[in-house]
């Protein structure tokens, strides 16, 4: 059986099996009896990360758990979307502190990748990891706390190091965060002010096109109680519910317009029983240092016109620093840059070198499931600890189970 394409349909998975377990016993036999092997999550990764040139499993039968390790910390079944665990912290009146554009994501995936959602104080979803389980290349299980070295390098690990079984995530009580957007925010209002922009909710995102006078609308998440902007430079409050897309119906969206709500139901932009964003896209991010905000927008800016006609729409968020080797906001809190472009596969992959050209000198690194062109002597001395996980991967994965054409490219892994 094959195993398709990714959610977007921008990559028809090459690897020449397809199987489903529908038990961990199941799934350790396979990694144990496999030369080549890769876990899917829920596909909604853009590039070819996932696959393999031996046999790609489905982890979609397997069953799902959600248990309470203490007040502090839950253990999930990492196969399982957000939006599931979400569902089942509500009863228990707890909370994760953030989560992505779309709660339809696994959070194997999420973390593997270092999937992020926004705001100056909030760390990558990565970061909530207390603990990891994996089933090794010899399909042993290994479990990495805090406390062991490895786990900082273990955590966003592109699936190199073998296939999560369980994994520990740090929770906190449930909170109520609203949602209020801005429209018309001046690209020199934003560039002057990026700092004050970015600090002025929980969460905020700016859509933009990049053409123009007017950066785009801002959605600042705030929690309750919590400031609540009067004002917002020369940004106007919507009156109406938006889309991410211009011009697109907001019914897929959470709800907006400062109506209080739980966290889960506020900090994506998606409803989980919608389908989210546009579908027929591929997406490209970059984390840019801080300190570089400003210099970045600016060059990219500076493309608007050969950008623009690729576009669907630009996001803006941030992230703050952690220590995770293979993070984009490792050592460095960040800004990050996304593109949703339009389903044009030649003309999106023609001018991403254009843009690293000008962000990656910036110290940008670029989001690992989505598009970008850079390979690894680029990438190498933008991670510090690129060689240590390297080294980590060689020694869990000596055979190279869990390597892939994605890993040769970027991690020179092979
Ligand atoms: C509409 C849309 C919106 C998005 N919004 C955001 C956003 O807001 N922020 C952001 O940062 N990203 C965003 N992304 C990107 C997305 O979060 C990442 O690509 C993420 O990796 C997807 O998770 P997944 O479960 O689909 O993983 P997949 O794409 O299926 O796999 C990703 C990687 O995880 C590995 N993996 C999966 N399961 C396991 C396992 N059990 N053990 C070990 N490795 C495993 C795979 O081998 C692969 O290397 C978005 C994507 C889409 C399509």
């Amino acid at each position: 059986m094959s195993a398709g394409a990714n959610w977007a349909g921008s990559h028809t998975y090459s690897a020449p099996a397809f199987v489903e377990p529908t038990s961990v016993d199941e799934l350790q036999q396979i990694v144990a009896s496999t030369d080549h092997v890769r876990a899917l999550g829920s596909r909604h990764s853009f590039n070819d990360l996932a696959d393999t040139p031996g046999t790609l499993i489905g982890t979609s039968k397997l069953p799902h758990s959600v248990e309470v390790i203490d007040e502090d910390t839950i253990a999930v079944a990492p196969w399982m979307k957000y939006g599931e665990i979400a569902s089942a912290l509500k009863p228990l009146g707890l909370a994760l502190h953030n989560l992505a554009s779309l709660p339809h994501i696994s959070v194997a995936g999420a973390i593997a990748t270092g999937t992020h959602g926004s705001g100056d104080r909030n760390s990558n979803l990565a970061n909530a990891v207390a603990g990891l389980t994996f089933i090794t290349a010899d399909g042993s299980i290994r479990e990495l706390q805090p406390v062991d070295d490895e786990f900082d390098g273990a955590v966003v690990s592109i699936g190199a190091l073998g296939v999560l079984t369980s994994v520990s995530l740090d929770v906190e009580p449930a909170f109520e965060v609203r949602q209020d957007l801005w429209e018309g925010l001046s690209w020199d209002a934003l560039l002057a002010n990026l700092d004050t922009v970015t600090a002025a909710a929980y969460s905020v995102s700016v859509f933009t096109t990049w053409v123009g006078e007017s950066a785009g609308t801002v959605w600042l998440k705030q929690t309750v109680p919590g400031r609540v902007r009067g004002e917002l430079f020369d940004a106007t409050r919507a009156a109406v519910d938006l889309h991410p897309l211009p011009e697109i119906d907001a019914s897929p969206t959470t709800q907006q317009r400062g109506v209080p709500g739980l966290w889960s139901d506020r900090l994506p932009h998606f409803r989980m029983e919608f389908t989210p964003s546009n579908g027929e896209e591929i997406q490209t991010e970059y984390l840019v240092p801080r300190v570089n905000a400003v210099a970045a927008l600016t060059a990219v800016r500076s493309l608007a016109d050969r950008i623009e006609p690729l576009l669907l729409i630009s996001e803006l968020r941030t992230m703050q620093a952690d220590s995770l080797w293979l993070s984009g906001a490792y050592d460095t809190d960040c800004l990050n840059i996304h593109f949703t472009w339009k389903r044009m596969p030649a003309e999106v992959a023609a001018i991403l070198p254009t843009i690293e050209e000008l962000l990656l000198p910036l110290g940008a690194r670029p989001h690992w499931g989505k598009w970008f062109a850079a390979g690894h002597a680029s990438l190498k001395p933008l991670y510090p600890r690129f060689d240590d996980f390297r080294a980590l991967a060689l020694e869990w994965d000596p055979t190279g189970k869990f390597r892939n054409e994605y890993l040769a490219r970027t991690l020179d892994l092979s």
